[in-house]
């Protein structure tokens, strides 16, 4: 690979671009912050992956993880998104989900395989059209993988994570955050009216089979008593059971007839 991927930017790209550009002073905040504490800040970094066929997917899924660990020469090696100051991760993200960089990567391939059987796996990358994967946290000031970034920096970015959704329209969202982000996204209306309704609790551990269990906060956001978006948090894939990726697809496969 080494070469671009992305020279061009889809239309619902360029709608969560323009969040960036209309929301980017509150990362601005993450860099006075920063500057005043002495911390070494990398990012705002953009979403991963907006595949062109999202809007039209049945599934509608956006993966969601905490944070990135980019150190400071890979950030300023990456050019910016549309005239944003968000740094454009999209080829990254591509080569992560091909070449499964890590658990988290690999967990998101396996699910997608499984939700699309007729994309055979010679065409991965189309697999990536289908979905969308963004972090909740776009500025960080972790190293060594130890997630260390100030709640600050979270609450700031926090507000372009809820836009983005909001641009997207999910169907489904996964958050891959385990318990530690709970009370951030506990507050998250994704501009939706009517409050959401808890199918389980945030405290809630599903048994699976191998006598493992899986944090698993399954939340329903509705309007006009229509059903919207189904949401889930549940644990990090690193090191979780490999159930995990079967549990998932069933949870997003459930009510696809429901949401029209
Ligand atoms: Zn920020």
């Amino acid at each position: 690979m080494g070469q671009d991927i992305h020279t061009e930017i889809n239309s619902i790209e360029q709608r969560v671009a323009e969040c960036y550009k209309v929301k980017g002073y509150r990362c601005e905040l993450c860099k006075s912050y920063c500057r005043e504490k002495g911390l070494q800040l990398r990012g705002p970094l953009s979403f991963f992956n907006i595949g062109k066929d999202f809007e039209r997917d049945q599934y509608k899924v956006v993966f969601v993880g905490k944070t990135h660990w980019y150190n400071k020469d890979q950030v300023e090696e990456i050019g910016f998104l549309e005239q944003s100051r968000f740094r454009d991760c999209r080829d990254d993200g591509t080569k992560m989900f091909l070449t499964r960089h890590s658990r988290f990567w690999g967990c998101i391939q396996d699910i997608t395989k499984k939700l699309y059987p007729e994309q055979g796996s010679e065409e991965l990358p189309d697999l990536l059209d289908r979905i969308a994967i963004t972090n909740i946290t776009k500025c960080n000031t972790s190293s060594d993988y130890r997630d260390t970034t100030p709640y600050y920096l979270t609450e700031n970015c926090l507000e372009i994570f809820e836009e983005e959704v909001k641009a997207l329209r999910p169907k489904h969202i996964i958050f891959f955050t385990g318990r530690d982000y709970d009370l951030y996204i506990d507050k998250l209306t994704f501009g939706y009216s009517v409050p959401p309704r808890d199918i389980t609790k945030r405290t809630h551990k599903k048994e699976i089979k191998t006598r493992c269990s899986l944090w698993w906060w399954h939340r329903e956001f509705c309007e006009n008593n229509k059903m919207q978006m189904r949401f889930l948090r549940t644990r990090h894939p690193q090191g979780a059971p490999r159930e995990i990726v079967d549990e998932i697809v069933k949870w997003i496969r459930k009510d696809k007839e429901i949401l029209v």
